[in-house]
């Protein structure tokens, strides 16, 4: 197994150490594996000059999965759009073909104060959303900003092929499958005519998966749904721009955005595994990140790339019980628990490994 660590900016190498530590504890077990450090966002603009550079393409085109922390940061936002840590990011889903992302949100019932909605509406939460990751209005040409009429406009293209579509929803038909068959497919059909093709499309794949109940949704009543009744969704699938969007508001039902991991996979499996959240400039350098959701995405790593089910439910299993012994990060702390810091919940983890 070769997997490619890229740390990142910010928060990046912090959380990231604790995942490696979680990772080389099942070499004892005889998992084996290869890891090698390469450089993707701020870093990398910095060390050589641009986001996603072709050592770190070959190191990723070579690899099985990868394991990213996060990128990008203040004293990026300013640079050309084509240097700036972002597009690294971009880059990387779009040279591996990642087109599913798969973002689970699970409230874990110790934390279910931690949630801003009421316990009662989030308990029992386990919702997965399956995002659309290289098409859609974040990768459409045309797309820019210029001069017209003597003032600027700035404009981008939502675009979507059938056969985008049809591999996306294929995905998510058999993600369903594997949880309680209910599928919630996410468009703005009424306006937007790129998701009248996404609607029909869904609907036309549905016809290989009836044993799966489907569903749709205006995007704007998601958004709604998410946070009246979030419990009555199994799988939603949406595009790359409703999906970044709706998976950030499922995450802050679970009470922290540093509790969530995500999948990002090509068609044979091979992916990129990252926690939702961003590089948390606000807190970098100071200890106090929450780690669990880039632990919890090796365990992503292990189930859906490598096939190790007992080892992703081992380190899965680990993350309830530090949460049940009341271990917290600043994130998700309340009184009577423990304060901890990104290393010592690394600590915590191990211990229960
Ligand atoms: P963010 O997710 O970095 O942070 C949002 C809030 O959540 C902040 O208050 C932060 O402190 C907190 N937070 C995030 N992760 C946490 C963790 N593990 N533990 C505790 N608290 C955590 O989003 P942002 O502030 O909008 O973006 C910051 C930078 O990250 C920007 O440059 C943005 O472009 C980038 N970003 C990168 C990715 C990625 O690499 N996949 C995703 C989103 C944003």
């Amino acid at each position: 197994m070769k997997i490619a660590i890229l740390a990142g900016d910010g928060i990046g190498p912090e959380i990231v150490a604790q995942a490696v530590r979680v990772l080389e504890a099942l070499r004892s077990d005889g998992l084996k594996f290869e890891l090698e450090p390469g450089l993707l966002g701020g870093c990398a603009v910095e060390a050589v000059g641009e986001p996603f550079p072709e050592a770190t393409r070959n190191l990723v085109a070579g690899a099985d999965a990868v394991i990213l922390g996060a990128v990008g940061g203040p004293r990026f936002d300013t640079l050309p759009r084509h240097l700036r840590p972002e597009r690294g990011l971009l880059s990387i889903r779009k040279a591996l073909n990642l087109f599913a992302n798969l973002r689970p949100a699970v409230l874990y019932p110790e934390l279910a104060n931690a949630s801003t909605l009421k316990p009662e509406v989030v308990a029992g939460l386990d919702i997965l959303i399956v995002r659309e990751l290289t098409g859609d209005i974040y990768f459409g040409e045309p797309r820019g900003i210029e001069c017209r009429d003597g003032q600027r406009v700035g404009y981008n293209t939502m675009i979507y092929s059938e056969t985008e579509i049809r591999r996306i929803a294929r995905v998510a038909f058999q993600a369903a499958r594997k949880r309680n068959r209910r599928l919630c497919s996410v468009d703005k059909m009424n306006v937007l005519e790129c998701t009248q093709l996404w609607r029909d499309v869904v609907i036309e794949t549905a016809k290989d998966y009836p044993d799966v109940e489907l569903s749709h949704m205006l995007v704007d009543n998601a958004a709604m749904q998410l946070v009246r009744n979030p419990r009555q969704f199994d799988v939603m699938v949406t595009g790359n721009m409703f999906g970044d969007i709706l998976s950030d508001e499922a995450s802050m039902l679970t009470g922290s955005i540093g509790m969530l991991p995500s999948a990002s996979l090509d068609d044979r499996n091979k992916g990129l595994y990252e926690p939702i959240h961003g590089s948390a400039p606000d807190i970098a350098g100071k200890d106090v990140a929450n780690p669990l959701a880039t632990i919890l995405s090796v365990a992503m790593m292990l189930r859906y790339t490598f096939d190790k089910e007992a080892e992703a439910s081992r380190i899965e299993n680990a993350v309830k019980k530090v949460l049940a012994q009341g271990y917290r990060t600043e994130d998700i702390y309340e009184t009577g628990t423990k304060k901890v810091g990104t290393a010592a919940m690394g600590d915590a983890v191990l211990a229960n490994i």
